[in-house]
């Protein structure tokens, strides 16, 4: 039986071109060794498994080669080579810092560093893992790495740069070693594979390098232990089965189901994820990527960044184009909230469903209608006496609070309503055109008769002037509500009758309700006097400056009345007084401007004097 060497060591890179996802620190390398620019000590860091001992070997190796390629490579002929190649040169040590890092054993290598090369030119020597030593075997380590023989190099490696002190990083050259791309690991182990003579799918080797987090080592291992347990066929299969990995169909049929709002089905699929053995976060945080992939896809330019074989492509790339790009970046945070809030959950697997649900929620934006359908079914109970009332509750006041541009707005809002209840109680189709019909006259209507009513006019010739922009915030106000109850439930018609009196009684119990809230609006309410019209308009003379001030507390007035007095017909009709009519001042500075305006020689009293007023 022939000996099996694992892949990591068989295929290690034994020339600086060999080195995979690390080019600029071999150039630079390559550059100082052609210059003889060479440091003394190096520094090599970065994550496990991406080259750092490797490209301290080749150096060792290159720096002691006897006829270098133009390339700067050693040429793996020269006696030097050979016995590198065969591990047997004298000119390499290397030092395991994790498990040789007493001052014993820095004193020892610190001996070594004495006696010259015999062969060769230059005696390297690697540490690994080089913040594991001792503070005393630093110290002892420090002065060598001062003042080193000219044939002695350094080559320090560790993963942990920060636990380095100061005085030894400052003696160094240091090399920042990346992780290594996972589309460069997916190569290599193609070609490794090629020359293993096993068939590998491209799926599989991208799963691979992906799961071993940019360490080449990692990927390589990986590879020999699928390779061990398939065969010479490497499939997709056969990796997610071997590397209990989450089928890709697992997230296509999970997106599916979102797009489609399919609940049920979802937390089926779900559940027989968990039943498989796979882990809450595994899943949310595979589902993440899966959103990321579709929003590659959304760029023609970012596509080639997906590596994936011609009909997986095709299948990501139709699911890519079902989804909104506000969909896809929503289901990216909302995935990437529960992953993060997935440890402090106390009920893991209610915590991912939860999330599937929030996920759902967003399915409607992209298609609001879809979303709304639901909803509309559920006001099916409504009686439809609804349907007759807000035709005859709604016509008079439409009459009453004429001049606003909105009220075709608002007109047009009931006649939805009124279909979408007639819609309710699925009509035959006839009878639905016939309401489009309706519709269309109605509305017709609606836009000619504002300007022909007579009132508008008479409204504005009347005791004062309507305040428009209150109007129209409040017609707003009551838009936003009709809209708000479009989803649920139309809004009934509540009128119940009440008199001057209880008018009053309730406008006085709103003031007092507002005493602490607002003093100064609850005062200036409490001294207009409301005023019962026909049709449950309450008017009453205001001060523009304060109602501007306080146009929310109006509306939160007209609520008040609304609800006190369970008449939800009840409309606002503030008006200006009169120029003629004597105008109260509430607040100092009203009464300090009606002062100085019949006597204005109050105003230059204040001048002369200097005087400031304080409000
Ligand atoms: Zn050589």
């Amino acid at each position: 039986m022939d000996n099996f060497i694992v892949s990591a060591r068989k295929y290690r890179p034994a020339t600086f071109h060999q080195v995979v996802g690390q080019k600029s620190i071999t150039a630079t390398l390559q550059n100082a060794i052609k210059n003889n620019h060479l440091a003394q000590a190096f520094l090599f860091t970065g994550p496990r498994g991406v080259g750092k001992t490797t490209c301290a070997r080749i150096l060792a190796k290159t720096i002691n080669c006897e006829n270098l390629t133009p390339e700067i490579e050693p040429c793996d002929k020269c006696e030097s080579c050979i016995s590198f190649n065969n591990n047997a040169s004298f000119n390499i040590h290397e030092l395991d810092a994790a498990s040789n890092n007493s001052v014993d054993d820095i004193r020892h290598l610190v001996e070594q560093v004495r006696i010259p090369p015999q062969v060769g030119s230059y005696k390297v020597y690697i540490i690994d893992e080089v913040h594991m030593l001792s503070q005393a075997a630093f110290n002892a380590f420090l002065k060598t790495l001062e003042e080193p023989p000219s044939y002695a190099k350094f080559i320090l490696a560790t993963t942990e740069k920060h636990k380095i002190i100061p005085t030894i990083l400052s003696r160094c050259q240091i090399f920042d070693f990346k992780r290594i791309m996972v589309e460069d690991i997916s190569d290599y182990l193609g070609y490794v594979a090629e020359s293993e003579g096993i068939d590998t799918e491209i799926e599989a080797r991208h799963i691979i390098a992906q799961k071993s987090d940019g360490a080449m080592r990692d990927a390589l291992s990986t590879f020999d232990q699928i390779v061990s347990y398939s065969g010479n066929q490497v499939t997709y299969k056969n990796v997610i089965e071997n590397l209990n990995i989450l089928d890709y169909e697992y997230y296509f049929k999970v997106t599916g189901f979102i797009l489609e709002n399919n609940i049920a089905d979802l937390l089926l699929i779900f559940n027989e994820i968990i039943e498989n053995g796979f882990d809450g976060q595994q899943f949310i945080v595979g589902l993440a990527e899966h959103m990321r992939t579709l929003l590659v896809l959304k760029n023609p330019s970012t596509i080639k960044l997906m590596h994936a074989s011609g009909s997986l492509k095709e299948k990501y790339l139709e699911q890519s184009s079902a989804c909104s790009v506000d969909f896809l970046l929503e289901a990216l945070q909302v995935t990437n909230k529960y992953d993060l809030n997935y440890k402090g959950s106390s009920n893991k697997k209610l915590h991912i469903e939860i999330a599937l649900l929030d996920l759902c929620g967003l399915s409607g934006i992209p298609n609001p209608e879809h979303a709304h359908q639901p909803i509309i079914k559920q006001s099916i109970p409504a009686p439809p006496k609804i349907e007759e009332k807000p035709k005859e509750a709604t016509t008079p006041i439409a009459k009453k609070t004429e001049p606003m541009v909105t009220k075709t707005e608002e007109a047009k809002l009931e006649v939805k309503e009124v279909k979408e209840i007639k819609a309710e109680e699925s009509k035959p189709e006839e009878i639905k055109e016939e309401i489009k019909n309706e519709e269309k006259t109605e509305q017709k209507k609606e836009i000619k008769s504002p300007p022909s009513k007579p009132q508008v006019t008479a409204r504005d010739t009347g005791n004062g002037r309507t305040i428009k922009n209150i109007s129209i915030k409040q017609s707003l106000q009551s838009l936003r509500d009709s809209k708000d109850s479009d989803g649920d439930q139309p809004e009934e018609v509540i009128v119940n009758v009440f008199d001057q009196q209880k008018l009053s009684e309730t406008w006085k119990s709103f003031v007092e309700s507002y005493v602490n809230k607002s003093p100064s609006f609850s005062n200036a309410i409490a001294k207009y006097d409301p005023v019962l019209k026909e049709n449950y308009v309450v008017e009453y003379k205001v001060d523009s400056q304060i109602i501007s001030k306080d146009l929310l507390s109006v509306t939160s007035l007209l609520e008040f009345l609304k609800t006190n007095l369970n008449n939800n017909q009840i409309t606002l009709n503030p008006v200006f007084p009169e120029k003629s009519e004597q105008k109260k001042s509430y607040t100092d500075r009203e009464k300090f401007d009606e002062l100085s305006e019949k006597h204005p020689g109050v105003l230059k009293l204040k001048d002369q004097l200097n005087l400031e007023i304080e409000f």
